[in-house]
């Protein structure tokens, strides 16, 4: 029998850390992650960070925020933005292009991940939080009333509440249970481009709707360089890879050669999909909080990222497991109130537009009041659910349908 003393649980690594209690072990440094570290150490929690990679890291993302994003930052953060789009181009599978502008502007910024990401992550470490880079969680366990996370090098980081941000192939989602019901393949490349050719794209990006059922394209202007990708449900593999090809190719970008060029996967949770399992509660990405349609995910990351932050330092100072209890039941509410609605509205656009692609192109390209619906929402000024409650929408998704 081990006694207490024996257990690898409370032997200290070589620098002492082993053993060390932390209120709240936040998994990954993405915009989930860094947020709920933020707001649990801002809350007084005593809060550690762990990311595997060293930041500033890659990461497969258009970097588009749209105006619930920038709602939803800590309130004096300096966003990284590399270009701010006051027009949007469509095609329609590279045909009919037809640009819409927003007189105000602002319809998104666009921002490098690397760069916001580690802004995020600074902004966490001035909240006290404590920052471990190279830190790769590979299990997730409770003992009484503490988490206990395991890390490659074997290492424990013993906590009495976990938040999984460790994004879209997380492993604490795993150990939650967390059920995903869509799941879509993201090829993407960043590609620098020579000043004549970053100059076309000053201010405006491109959506191409795509042929493959639900898919679509981007090119993100970051100066520099363009953001290309496309995005498609998984298993049309072959025909994603074949539309991301022909993108590049047609847009003329074949040539230049990318500084990167990567797949990702993204999920969506099913809406009965737990979000905690005792005093380990997962958001962002892990969650699978994501928009369906457009699969937008960093302000569902931001938003859960905060709730969640909020939830752990509650369950830290919880003084029984029934109050551990309810902070994650009230977690689970909390999102589902927020985005819940969104993500059920995404689903039913997502549905009519594998159908109607065209239809999509057609409204939002010749009705202005299709156009603004869409730049408001970029914009953050209304949501899909609101918008799906309106009369037009309504008669427009029964017509198509
Ligand atoms: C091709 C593509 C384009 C996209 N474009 C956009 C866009 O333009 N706008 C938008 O809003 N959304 C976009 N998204 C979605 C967006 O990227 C995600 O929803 C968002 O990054 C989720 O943030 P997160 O913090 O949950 O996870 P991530 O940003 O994935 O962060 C997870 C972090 O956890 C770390 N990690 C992973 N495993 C471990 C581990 N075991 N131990 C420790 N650390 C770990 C990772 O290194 C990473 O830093 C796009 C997605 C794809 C695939």
């Amino acid at each position: 029998m081990t006694t207490p003393t024996d257990s690898p649980l409370d032997r200290p690594d070589a620098h002492g850390r082993g053993a060390e209690v932390w209120d709240v072990a936040v998994v990954g440094a993405g915009p989930a992650g860094a947020t709920a570290a933020r707001v649990a150490a801002a809350s007084g929690a005593r809060v550690v960070l762990l990311e595997k990679a060293a930041l500033p890291r890659y990461k497969t993302c258009g970097g588009g925020l749209i105006g619930f994003s920038r709602d939803a930052l800590p309130a004096g953060f300096d966003v990284p933005v590399r270009q701010r789009i006051d027009a949007i181009s469509f095609t329609h599978d590279g045909r009919k292009e037809r640009t819409r502008r927003d007189r105000n502007g602002d319809l998104l910024a666009l921002v490098n991940r690397a760069d916001f990401d580690h802004a995020l992550a600074k902004a966490a470490v001035e909240a006290g939080a404590v920052l471990r880079e190279g830190a790769t969680v590979t299990g997730t366990a409770e003992r009484g009333d503490l988490a206990v996370l395991t890390l490659a090098d074997d290492m424990q980081v013993i906590a009495r509440a976990v938040v999984g941000a460790d994004g879209s192939a997380s492993r604490i989602s795993r150990y939650v249970g967390v059920s995903f019901g869509q799941v879509d393949l993201g090829l993407e490349a960043e590609i620098p481009v020579p000043p004549a050719v970053a100059a076309q794209w000053s201010g405006r990006l491109l959506i191409d709707w795509g042929p493959v059922p639900g898919s679509y394209g981007w090119v993100f202007p970051k100066g520099d360089t363009l953001t290309v990708g496309v995005i498609a449900a998984r298993g049309a593999g072959n025909a994603t890879r074949a539309y991301y090809r022909d993108f590049v190719a047609r847009l003329g970008l074949s040539d230049y050669r990318p500084l990167s060029d990567s797949g990702h996967l993204t999920r969506c949770r099913t809406p009965d999909s737990p979000m905690a399992r005792g005093r380990v509660l997962v958001a962002g990405d892990a969650a699978g909080l994501l928009e369906p349609w457009t699969r937008e995910g960093i302000s569902y990351a931001l938003r859960s990222g905060r709730l969640a932050g909020e939830a752990a330092a509650r369950m830290a100072t919880a003084p029984d497991a029934k109050s551990v209890a309810t902070a994650s039941n009230r977690y689970r509410e909390q999102v589902e109130e927020l985005l819940g609605p969104e993500m059920a509205a995404g689903a039913r656009l997502l549905a009519a537009f594998e159908k109607h692609p065209g239809f999509f192109h057609t409204s939002v390209t010749t009705l202005p009041m299709a156009w603004r619906a869409f730049a408001e929402f970029c914009k953050g000024r209304t949501t899909f659910a609101t918008l799906l409650r309106s009369r037009a929408a309504h008669a427009a998704l029964r017509a198509i349908s």
